[in-house]
């Protein structure tokens, strides 16, 4: 892959949570990795009145424990300046044009320019509006837009902060970031998928029985509490992460493995969601709340939430994706907090053989599960005969655990590394397309909008800490003669 890219990043947020825990470290090691060498520079802004000395301090405590030698880490942090700047304050961004403009012919980038929007939503129509207008975006190089979740809160107010962004920005150049698309067993869908004759031949109604999607975490809301109640699990988690995961594992073939290939299946998979009525909500959407358990606070409990607060922690669903070859297969989903276990995993039950000639044993599901977190790994679960005397069958496991050694495991990239090379490489099928949030966004309202109906006449807290959510949950999967494979 091409080394040595020449780029400007500007981030806006530089003093925030999501800078220093994620993308200072990600561009240590794209830099570690010579993807990033002497043509980069980096252009922290926020409020603060910080110094360059200052916040390249920040920087490198950031990628502490990262780097043998201090004096890599000092001339990596050498490329780092600083700007206070009030995202709302026009000749804020005169003095940035200024700096961005030396720091371009200072380290030689030819005009690329990367802008990262590491802060709250509702600054982005000012910022894009501004980077235009003040001229901070490029004519010689690419200029390109990386923006964080949430992107909106229904697909009303989505719309219209796409709106604002695109008055800047074309569609081919803003990169909605969803970081569990930089997840290796995530982008390895794909691959198993579409490079296996095996799986390539038996992905549809005729061999798939149902496919489950897990995004489970062990803690609960912590200190995002305040944004927490306004969102809830569905906007967080299944809108973004989920729906991500489910196009990818429901899309037809794309024609190639080029961005607007792939990104134009997800979307026609998206656009085959079937959108609930109320009545249907209820029947197929179970959403839950964590209470008090195992010597845990329950979520009302919790700094920053009401004491009858209504958001949901836990959401379980069947998704039915009708396109030719999915339709009929459920896509049973749930994502919770407070959950047994930290884990993200996908299982693919396969239907059983139509005739089993076996009569006297029972013969099991083959089931494919992806292992996406905490450890990357595979397994197919299939019928054997047991070795002996006599014809009896056992379950057995075939096994792909990457058994990664501590080299090898510190070279595989992390999410947010693996997806800023790619806004600079210009690899878009990590990033979700505005159409593919339009379809997305217009199946959770349905759902969001029956629930504060309260059609499901839902009480919470109705979960312990610590278990894999309510029993509705399980209840869901029952009624179709079917269980969550995952139930640790
Ligand atoms: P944060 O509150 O820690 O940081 C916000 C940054 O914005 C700070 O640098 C602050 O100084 C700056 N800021 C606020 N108002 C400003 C203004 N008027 N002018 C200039 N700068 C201003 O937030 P965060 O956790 O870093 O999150 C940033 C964005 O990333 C949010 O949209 C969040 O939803 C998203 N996100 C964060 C995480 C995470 O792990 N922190 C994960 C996923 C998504």
């Amino acid at each position: 892959m091409k080394k040595n890219e020449k780029a400007l990043v500007i981030i806006f947020g530089g003093t925030g949570d999501l800078a220093q825990r994620k993308l200072y470290p990600s561009i240590f090691q794209l830099y570690k990795k010579g993807y990033l060498k002497e043509n980069f520079a980096v252009i922290g802004t926020a409020r603060r009145p910080w110094t360059d000395e200052y916040y390249r301090e920040v920087v490198k405590d950031s990628i502490d424990g990262m780097y043998d030698e201090q004096n890599v880490a000092t001339e990596f942090a050498s490329h780092f300046y600083y700007q206070s700047h009030n995202v709302t304050d026009t000749n804020h961004y005169k003095t940035l044009q200024a700096l961005a403009q030396s720091l371009d012919e200072k380290y030689q980038i030819e005009g690329n320019r990367l802008f990262y929007l590491a802060m709250s939503p509702r600054f982005f129509g000012t910022i894009c509006d501004h980077l235009k207008s003040q001229q901070i975006m490029t004519e010689t190089g690419y200029n390109r837009v990386i923006v964080e979740k949430p992107f909106g809160r229904d697909l009303a107010s989505a719309t219209e902060l796409n709106d604002e962004i695109s008055k800047s920005f074309p569609e081919e150049d803003v990169f909605r970031i969803d970081h569990y698309l930089g997840k290796e067993m995530v982008q390895n869908i794909a691959a198993l998928r579409f490079g296996n004759s095996i799986f390539n031949s038996m992905w549809n109604n005729r061999y798939i029985s149902n496919i489950q999607v897990t995004l489970s975490e062990a803690l609960g809301v912590e200190e995002r509490a305040g944004y927490y109640e306004t969102a809830g699990a569905l906007r967080d988690m299944i809108q973004n992460h989920v729906l991500q995961i489910v196009a990818l594992l429901t899309m037809s073939a794309p024609v190639s493995f080029t961005d607007t290939d792939i990104r134009n299946a997800k979307i026609n998979a998206l656009k085959c969601l079937k959108i609930y009525s109320p009545e249907e909500v209820k029947e197929n959407f179970v959403r839950g709340q964590y209470g008090p358990g195992n010597g845990l606070l329950g979520y009302r409990e919790e700094a920053q939430t009401a004491e009858d607060s209504m958001t949901e922690t836990f959401v379980a669903g069947k998704l039915m994706v009708n396109t030719m070859d999915m339709a009929g297969v459920p896509i049973y989903v749930r994502t919770g907090k407070r959950m047994k276990t930290k884990a993200t995993r996908i299982d693919v039950v396969f239907k059983q053989v139509p005739n089993n000639v076996f009569e006297d044993s029972d013969l099991r599901h083959d089931v494919l599960t992806i292992n996406v977190d905490p450890e990357p790994s595979l397994s197919l679960q299939l019928n054997s005969k047991t070795i002996g005397q006599g014809f009896d069958f056992d379950t057995h496991h075939l096994n792909l655990d990457y058994k990664l050694s501590p080299e090898q495991r510190a070279a595989v990239p992390e999410a947010y590394e693996k997806l800023i090379l790619d806004a600079m490489q210009g690899r878009a099928s990590n990033f979700a397309h505005w159409k593919e949030l339009q379809c997305s966004w217009k199946f959770v309202d349905a759902i969001r909008q029956a629930w504060d109906q309260n059609v499901d006449q839902v009480a919470f807290p109705n979960y312990d800490c610590a278990s894999m959510g309510p029993k509705a949950s399980d209840d869901l999967l029952a009624k179709d003669g079917n269980h969550w494979e995952f139930n640790c």
